[in-house]
């Protein structure tokens, strides 16, 4: 019956780190987000307890219909705010539900196609280290040099010489919209299954200010926990009734054991929030902060990566400044701006340096920052890059603590999880 704080104060006090952290940095990380209170209260609640393994009416173990009840909801709420016919809410994460796809859809060896890493894509299309990229033949295509558009050229080169059983759209550091039907035709050309992984935009095709996967793609998968607002975790969606089935097979008992129920619990908070007309107010806004914090880095003389973006991401090219996105990751964080160093494509720095930085607007968006704000946080960052520049890679130390100042500032005119 003792609370956290009493039964283990070394627990509480990293919590309470983490509590301050979020509440006084500005976070620009284009994964991360601030869910409400509500999801908080589902993840933290009592089904963390339950084992649930199967699919509501159909479980392994007994005791299950609250688990039932909740997973229910989450499914119907999915499929309505996709508008698709079937959805798996169980993958534990962005992850798990690629890998649940694969399993699904291929067999080990054969091959799939994905966007390299180095182009903005994620480990789980086919990366050298990961799972994807060791038991899979897999072929990476990537950006044109000289707009940084995904290479459709490239795409049905490949996809003819190499036939891929699998072929993936979408990433983890692209900024702009996506071709799907174009992808469409070339895996119908040569027999693929297409999958869209939109897991960074998710939130935005939700609110219908992204174009949609749906109709395009045979899967889609998505984590929940970027622009959709909800607890780290991930799912699964399609309107073929076969797929649908083996990829109930593929999460359960193919890849994961008992799902995680007090995530689905918030999971179905988190859709239902999306439902809102207000989170479509909320996604129109992510984008429009992105295009002004990006625009203006712009002004301030970084580059953008594909000339900008269409989506809550930019992907910044330090280059001009003469400052590497290792450096200035670092030296964001001690001016309590969080952001990732991101290699850009074609970078010449190795992935633990890299040339550039992904920013990204959900976080902010949430706690309540405009475009105004967003301007004035690119100032910032600017800032500390132009101390970066002009100082060497220990940076401005006056600078950086003006910068602090400032971002306590408007943290405290935009507070977070006020009374916890
Ligand atoms: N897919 C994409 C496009 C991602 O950006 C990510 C996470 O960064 C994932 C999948 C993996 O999600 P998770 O970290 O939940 O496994």
């Amino acid at each position: 019956t003792r609370g956290l704080a009493d039964a283990d104060p070394a627990v509480f006090a990293g919590v309470r780190h983490e509590l301050e952290r979020e509440q006084y940095q500005i976070e620009l990380i284009a994964s991360e987000n601030i869910v409400s209170r509500a999801v908080l209260e589902a993840q933290g609640s009592v089904f963390t307890n339950k084992y649930a393994e199967g699919y509501p009416g159909k479980r392994y173990y007994q005791g299950c219909h609250p688990s039932d009840e909740v997973e229910q909801l989450a499914i119907d709420r999915a499929k309505q705010l996709f508008g698709c016919g079937f959805a798996n809410v169980q993958p534990h994460s962005g992850a798990q539900a690629n890998g649940a796809v694969m399993l699904a859809l291929t067999k080990p060896g054969d091959t799939i196609m994905g966007l390299s890493l180095d182009a903005g894509g994620h480990l789980t299309h086919g990366a050298k280290a990961a799972l994807s990229g060791k038991w899979y033949n897999a072929v990476q295509y990537g950006v044109r040099p000289e707009d940084h558009l995904i290479d459709f050229d490239q795409v049905e080169r490949l996809a003819r010489e190499h036939r891929p059983t699998l072929i993936i759209a979408g990433g983890s550091a692209y900024p702009r919209h996506i071709d799907f039907a174009r992808f469409r035709a070339i895996a119908e050309e040569v027999g693929a299954k297409f999958m869209v992984d939109m897991a960074h935009f998710a939130g935005l095709v939700a609110a219908g200010v992204h174009p949609t996967p749906f109709g395009h793609a045979h899967v889609v998968t998505t984590t929940t926990h970027k622009t959709l607002r909800g607890p780290r975790g991930g799912a699964i969606f399609t309107d073929d009734e076969a797929i649908a089935k083996k990829i109930n097979s593929a999460v359960f008992p193919g890849l994961q054991g008992g799902p995680l129920m007090h995530v689905i619990a918030a999971k179905a908070v988190a859709f239902g929030e999306a439902l809102q007309p207000e989170f479509k107010t909320y996604a129109q806004a992510v984008i429009d902060n992105a295009k002004a914090l990006a625009s203006r880095l712009k002004e301030r003389g970084a580059d953008l990566v594909a000339g900008g973006t269409d989506t809550h991401l930019a992907l910044v090219d330090l280059r001009p400044l003469g400052v590497t996105g290792k450096d200035a990751d670092e030296a964001l964080e001690r001016s309590a701006i969080t952001c990732n160093k991101n290699g850009v494509p074609f970078d010449p720095l190795p992935p633990v340096k890299t040339s550039g930085i992904r920013v990204g607007s959900p976080a902010g968006t949430t706690r309540g920052f405009g475009v105004k704000e967003f301007r004035d946080i690119a100032d910032m960052v600017a800032d500390v890059l132009d101390g970066l520049r002009d100082k060497g890679e220990a940076g401005d130390p006056a600078v950086e603590a003006e910068v602090r100042t400032r971002v306590r500032a408007l943290c405290e005119r935009f507070p977070i999880y006020q009374g916890f």
